[in-house]
């Protein structure tokens, strides 16, 4: 079928949620995509964020095909090949320069999506603050203690964690959250970066705070970074009063700063870090990992999923932190990322760049749309992205070259010359 009738079928027949562009994007390797009528496309958006190896790299599809010829799911009644050994990967990776005396295991709970694994988050932080509650409390009161518990959820203003009820709640954006009251409650926002109020915040409302959840790197908004102050002290209060510290690195997780997570580049280790698109690739699978002292707090029937963790989830999973860490790609983000930003900030049209390894944006000078030059990279071969009216960010893959950077630096060059 033609792009112009897949455009009308889609058009009739698919909900309008997304303003798609108008390309039918048929096949891919690496940073490249090809469209239906033939065109090569450079990826700097990678499926936002998701196709950290590049398009159908060979470890990839290799095991895809290898697992889906011998189980594609059974349903989490079962122990599953492959599934204790993802989640260990993870809970080694989340204590990378963690003092060997103060390492722990971390346990996960295998979801589907972003959205899902920080329901989890959310789910498990005021259980948990509900059992430490009634453990607590004297004999005879405690399920007075386990009712009265704290609950609230400090999140951050412009901070994104999907479009489910509880997580669009969480996601301090007014104008994304008006349309669909009533949202559940117990979440409260503050600035990102300003200590002063959220050491108020926790002053007056210390007693019901049961967790902070942040991006420590906010994606969405157009790629703005906690300071490392702001993470230790988040660290601190939350640590004072017994409260979790929920690390959402849906975006910039998985190496995608360089670092296996987003939080080590602040020192700070967080209780809960919540994970997705780059995990596997383009597979959908998210995770929700957790100190295990604070996993331990769900029991059998608290949380589940149907789909969550399967055999070919995981199984991707596998394939792609074993590509990532066998083909050396940290070192490579870290690398091309410094490229790209040293790159971008030398375009006469760029007024700010702000990023960690292959998370970046440019800001635009004023009168230069963003959405504008998006569409026109199209004609010139390269997908973008723009978060905002003059910010344009990048999340290509985690294999993106310096020649893939120069290429996007020409032609960003022609468009805002
Ligand atoms: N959290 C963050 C930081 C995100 O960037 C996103 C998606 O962009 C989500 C959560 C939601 O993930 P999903 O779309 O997979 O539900």
């Amino acid at each position: 079928m033609g792009f112009a009738e897949q455009r009308a079928l889609e058009s009739e027949y698919v909900m309008g949620t997304f303003a798609r562009k108008p390309v039918q994007l048929v096949e891919g390797a690496g940073m490249r995509v090809v469209d239906s009528e033939g065109n090569q496309l450079l990826d700097f958006i990678a499926g936002i964020g998701v196709c950290s190896l590049g398009h159908c790299h060979p470890s990839l599809v290799n095991a895809l095909c290898e697992q889906a010829h011998k189980l594609v799911h059974v349903s989490n009644y079962y122990y599953i090949e492959n599934r204790g050994e993802v989640a260990k990967m993870v809970s080694d990776l989340m204590n990378v320069g963690v003092e060997e005396a103060d390492q722990e295991v971390w346990q996960s709970f295998f979801s589907n999506s972003g959205a899902e694994s920080n329901e989890c988050a959310i789910k498990l932080s005021r259980l948990y603050a509900r059992k430490r509650a009634a453990a607590q409390a004297e004999p005879g009161k405690q399920a007075q203690a386990f009712a009265a518990a704290p609950r609230t959820i400090v999140v951050m203003e412009r901070s994104f964690h999907g479009r489910t009820l509880a997580t669009l709640a969480a996601t301090a954006q007014p104008v994304k959250q008006e349309a669909f009251m009533p949202l559940p409650d117990g979440f409260v926002a503050t600035p990102l970066n300003d200590i002063a109020a959220l050491e108020q915040l926790f002053e007056q409302q210390g007693d019901s705070i049961c967790a902070i959840m942040l991006e420590p790197i906010q994606g969405e908004s157009g790629v703005h970074p906690a300071t490392p102050e702001f993470m230790q002290a988040a660290r601190r209060l939350t640590a004072e009063r017994g409260a979790l510290l929920v690390c959402d690195e849906v975006q910039c997780g998985i190496f995608r700063t360089g670092k296996p997570f987003g939080f080590q580049n602040f020192g700070v280790v967080p209780d809960i870090v919540t994970i997705a698109k780059g995990v596997a690739s383009g597979f959908p699978m998210g995770m929700c990992a957790a100190r295990a002292s604070v996993a331990a707090a769900f029991e059998p029937g608290d949380h589940g999923t149907t789909f969550g963790g399967s055999n070919l989830a995981v199984s991707s999973a596998l394939a792609v932190l074993r590509t990532i860490r066998d083909e050396a790609i940290a070192e490579n983000v870290l690398r091309v990322g410094a490229y790209m930003r040293e790159r971008l900030a030398s375009l006469p049209g760029v007024v700010e760049v702000r990023g960690f390894g292959l998370m970046n944006a440019a800001d635009l000078r004023e009168g230069v749309s963003a959405p504008d030059v998006v569409s026109r990279a199209l004609g010139k071969g390269l997908l973008l992205n723009a978060t905002g009216p003059s910010t344009l960010r990048f999340l290509p893959p985690l294999i993106c070259t310096e020649a893939d950077v120069d290429a996007l630096v020409e032609a960003l060059g022609e468009l805002l010359g």
